[in-house]
């Protein structure tokens, strides 16, 4: 018997608005790809000003009861959320590497560390508690407290289809904000499974929504007067456009952007581990991570000994589809995202080498046998790049290494806080004295000492400094509570014999 046509049909993913899956009004429409193949398997709606109406209305509805929730109610949803997500695990993982094609082990670290920030965001309770101080004067109390925004907006990037919205929406959501999640457009459905999940775990409708699209959705969120504050991951010219337009809307804003992060290897550092650290965060996820490492700054004579073991391991990669096995083992890497993000890469290699620098490991060309048409390429390696050249200039975002030398370690801190970016930054070393002057004179907002990527687990706050994060408050551990919530403090006088009469002067209080 044939198929119906429609079971072999491309579905289009919905919107998740007020508890339920709906679709677009918008008629304009993207292609989500598998990158292991190049096939395209789902169609994804980018949604016009009407639609993001609809989701911004469905949370604003939502957030009176919601705010008035007692954060203990709150939390008990989060932890029924977290056992959910966790029994769900491989699924998400899955839904990762179809969409983004990193392997489906490196898929799973990201789904652990996204549980994690649910995790923190169970101690709701405890995390916006208030102060209290008796008697600031003659029967006179202070108090402060922390409330919810309102309607809060999160925009994400295609390479953390699961973990950055959860570094975001979980927070603002035990804090008593809702939420409008806008993921990437390349992987839009991992976020709607994770809202079905929500709603499994008892989240009230309305909560917490998903709409999808590209710059006319995030225009519509930007500019919507009942979007109170706005989380944004991303590339670093859009970061700071949404800070911008945010700023000038008057909403507040934390806009996390790109990155070059550098490791310092000092002469005296154990080389063999040094290496195996910096292939795993270079060439990881082929690259496409803001924490992973795409410079490597040899210090002294480490150089000749550091490239030939990075040029050994590079080279021993195994590259194919994230969900394959090779040689009974998962790949060490997957596809790029798209085809266009490929060629954008392979494109930096060509440029490396016309400006001069000397290209160890050529990944262009990469070959995996019955997978012509997906989006791989293989891990390229440059040695002797000089600051001015485009591949130091520019983050690549993708699994193309770079080594500059340099003769001291004050010459790598100053090129280091040159770069305009600044998200991580690690050293390898022996020595706790160049180890700790590195912590304190590197301006960088994430440091590794022998730690190539040094996320912060989720009881810490993430983000970058300069062009890294525009705004404040970066995201998860407290600041993100403190972003999803703002201070008011109250002074309380009863009537009571001992009380001093209001007068015309300055209070005192005393
Ligand atoms: P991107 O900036 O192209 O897109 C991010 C989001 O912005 C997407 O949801 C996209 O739809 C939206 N967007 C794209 N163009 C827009 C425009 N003109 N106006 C308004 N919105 C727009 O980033 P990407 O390619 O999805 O992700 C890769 C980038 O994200 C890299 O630069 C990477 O370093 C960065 N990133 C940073 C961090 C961090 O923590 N700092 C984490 C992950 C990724």
């Amino acid at each position: 018997m044939n198929k119906p046509a429609d079971m072999t049909a491309i579905t289009t993913v919905p919107l998740w608005i007020n508890g339920k899956a709906q679709a677009a009004g918008s008629q304009r429409m993207g292609d989500v790809t598998d990158p292991a193949t190049g096939a395209v398997t789902k169609k994804v709606p980018f949604c016009n000003d009407a639609d993001i109406a609809v989701a911004v209305a469905a949370a604003k509805a939502a957030f009176p009861a919601w705010r008035d929730t007692p954060p203990l109610r709150r939390a008990r949803i989060l932890m029924r959320y977290r056992e959910l997500l966790d029994a769900h695990r491989g699924e998400l993982a899955q839904l990762v590497t179809a969409e983004h094609g990193k392997t489906l082990a490196d898929a799973a670290g990201s789904v652990q560390r996204g549980i994690e920030v649910v995790e923190f965001a169970m101690g709701i309770p405890h995390l916006v508690k208030g102060e209290h101080s008796e008697e600031v004067g003659t029967g006179v109390d202070c108090h402060s407290l922390r409330q919810p925004l309102g309607v809060c907006a999160g925009i994400t990037p295609f390479n953390f289809p699961v973990m950055v919205p959860l570094w975001m929406y979980p927070v603002a959501i035990a804090c008593g904000n809702t939420f409008v999640l806008k993921p990437s457009e390349k992987v839009p459905s991992a976020s709607m499974r994770m809202a079905e999940l929500f709603k499994e775990a008892g989240l009230p409708d309305g909560v917490f929504n998903v709409v999808h699209g590209d710059k006319q959705a995030v225009d519509a969120l930007l500019n919507h007067p009942d979007v109170r504050a706005v989380s944004f991951v991303g590339s670093t010219p859009i970061a700071q456009y949404i800070y911008e337009t945010c700023a000038r809307n008057g909403k507040r804003v934390q806009a996390l952007g790109g990155a070059k992060n550098h490791a310092v290897v000092l002469p005296d550092a154990d080389l063999e581990f040094a290496a195996d650290a910096l292939i795993g965060a270079a060439y990881g996820s082929a690259g496409e991570r803001c924490m992973a490492i795409s410079a490597v700054v040899a210090v002294g004579d480490t150089g000749d000994a550091l490239v030939a073991k990075l040029r050994d391991k590079a080279a021993a990669l195994k590259i194919g589809p994230g969900a394959a096995k090779i040689g009974g083992r998962e790949p060490d890497m997957g596809p790029l995202v798209t085809r266009a993000h490929r060629d954008k890469v392979a494109g930096y290699v060509d440029k490396g080498v016309a400006e001069g620098a000397q290209l160890v490991l050529d990944g262009r060309g990469l070959k995996v046998p019955g997978h012509d048409n997906g989006f791989f390429l293989g891990a390229s390696l440059f040695d002797r790049v000089k600051p001015e050249m485009t591949i130091y200039r520019d983050e690549i975002f993708g699994p193309v290494l770079i080594v500059l030398r340099v003769k001291t370690l004050d010459e790598a801190i100053a090129l280091i806080n040159a770069n305009p970016y600044a998200n991580g930054t690690a050293v390898f070393t022996r020595s706790g004295g160049a180890a700790r002057r590195f912590e304190r004179e590197i301006e960088v907002g994430m440091v590794g000492i022998n730690v190539p990527i040094p996320v912060p687990v989720a009881f810490f706050s993430f983000g970058g400094w300069r062009g890294s994060l525009f705004g404040d408050q970066h995201v998860h551990g407290m600041e993100g509570v403190r972003f999803y919530t703002r201070g008011k403090v109250v002074t309380t006088r009863w009537p009571d014999a001992n009380a001093l009469p209001a007068g015309f002067n300055m209070p005192t209080l005393g």
